[in-house]
């Protein structure tokens, strides 16, 4: 059975806001709400990285109680709030490479690829981590001794 036509029995209505966002390209993930249930519909071809990075993107707004909003407006298109999504996005990259984990593995002089691969995100959220948490410094400082 399609994962979609499992996730139309579970939540009726999902299935079909689902296809619109595929059919617009920009379907990763997002979260149903259902009283005080909340699942997580992410997109599965997706790289593994990618789908790593969606799926605690959509932890985030949970863990920081952003209030559910409709996936579509009225009109048909895309409903956003930069501030919300900026907020989920930081907090979800912290969670799958910590800060902590970037120097460390920055200091011992593995590189990007490398931390990527270890954390098993994609390269760009890796360099975004190693760039914001002083890797670049930290592994130089670290070679001259
Ligand atoms: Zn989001």
């Amino acid at each position: 059975m399609p994962t979609s036509a499992l996730i139309a029995l579970a939540h009726p209505g999902i299935a079909d806001a689902v296809e619109l966002l595929a059919k617009n390209g920009s379907f990763s993930a997002l979260t149903v709400f259902r009283g005080t249930e909340r699942l997580v519909v992410f997109n599965d071809t997706a790289t593994a990285g990618r789908q790593a990075a969606d799926i605690t993107h959509e932890a985030a707004h949970g863990l920081l109680l952003h209030e559910p909003t409709t996936a579509i407006d009225e009109l048909g298109c895309r409903a956003w709030d930069d501030r919300v999504e900026a907020e989920a996005t930081h907090l979800g990259a912290c969670l799958l490479i910590p800060a902590r984990g970037v120097r460390y593995w920055a200091k011992v002089g593995k590189g990007i690829d490398e931390i990527a691969q270890h954390f098993g995100t994609s390269i760009e959220l890796a360099r975004w981590r190693y760039n914001i948490n002083g890797g670049r410094r930290i592994a130089a400082s670290s070679s001259r001794r």
